[in-house]
């Protein structure tokens, strides 16, 4: 597994702002916008170029064009506003969206959307998703995309929870991890500490809703399951 925090100063200034409980939606959104470019930017550093004869105005030379084919998988519904920013840098990505959410009885993430064509149609996935927090969605995302037949996956985090990259990379060990930040633990609800909050809530506006993503079941329940992750990992 190669997990790889970034260390660049700029990342680290954003990310800040982004954390501080003060910053409104509007800045909210376009700080993971930014992160992501900066994260994305690191990412892509090892992809895969092949050489392209062109001409320039003054001769011709030997240019170097990306060799394979990308997509983006936003984990929903936060990962949405990382997608944009991914897209700038790559425009010919292809947008593929999968719903998971997670059963509360038996803590298994089931699939409600998914429509992926038969084959894989790019080589190399980036997964969306501003906090790994559990790890558990990213695990049952990798399992799907490389049933599907992507050749190479990466994911792609603002914060991650010790807890999430330790169960990311115990049943996927050959998936890279790029974070901003790894934070101490996960709370007894799930959500990531000091973290930022809800990622969802806090770029889309919805404080008021019921049902905020790390947690949908009761909380005794969420706290089992974020128990049972901390025991494994030791962070309890
Ligand atoms: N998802 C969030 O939005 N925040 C967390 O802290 C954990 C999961």
């Amino acid at each position: 597994m190669s997990l790889n925090r970034s260390s660049h100063p700029l990342v680290a200034h954003k990310l800040a702002i982004l954390r501080d409980k003060t910053t409104e939606p509007k800045q909210f959104r376009e700080l993971v916008r930014e992160l992501t470019w900066l994260l994305g930017y690191e990412a892509m550093a090892d992809l895969a170029t092949r050489p392209e004869q062109i001409e320039t105005p003054l001769e011709p030379m030997t240019a170097a064009r990306l060799e394979p084919r990308v997509g983006l998988i936003p984990i929903l519904r936060a990962g949405l506003g990382m997608v944009d920013a991914m897209l700038e840098l790559l425009p010919t990505a292809e947008v593929w969206h999968i719903g998971l959410y997670r059963d509360e009885r038996t803590l298994k993430p089931v699939e409600y959307y998914n429509k992926l064509p038969d084959a894989a149609t790019v080589q190399v996935c980036l997964i969306l998703d501003p906090m790994l927090a559990t790890g558990g969605s990213s695990a049952a995302t990798v399992d799907i995309l490389k049933q599907w037949g992507a050749a190479r996956i990466k994911q792609v985090s603002l914060i991650a929870a010790p807890e999430g990259v330790a169960t990311l990379s115990a049943a996927h060990p050959d998936v890279d991890i790029h974070v901003a930040a790894i934070d101490s633990h996960l709370n007894e609800r799930g959500y990531i500490v000091p973290g930022l909050g809800d990622a969802g809530d806090r770029q889309f506006g919805t404080f008021a809703g019921p049902a905020s993503e790390p947690g949908h079941g009761s909380d005794d329940e969420t706290a089992e399951i974020v128990r049972r992750l901390q025991r494994e990992v030791g962070t309890s």
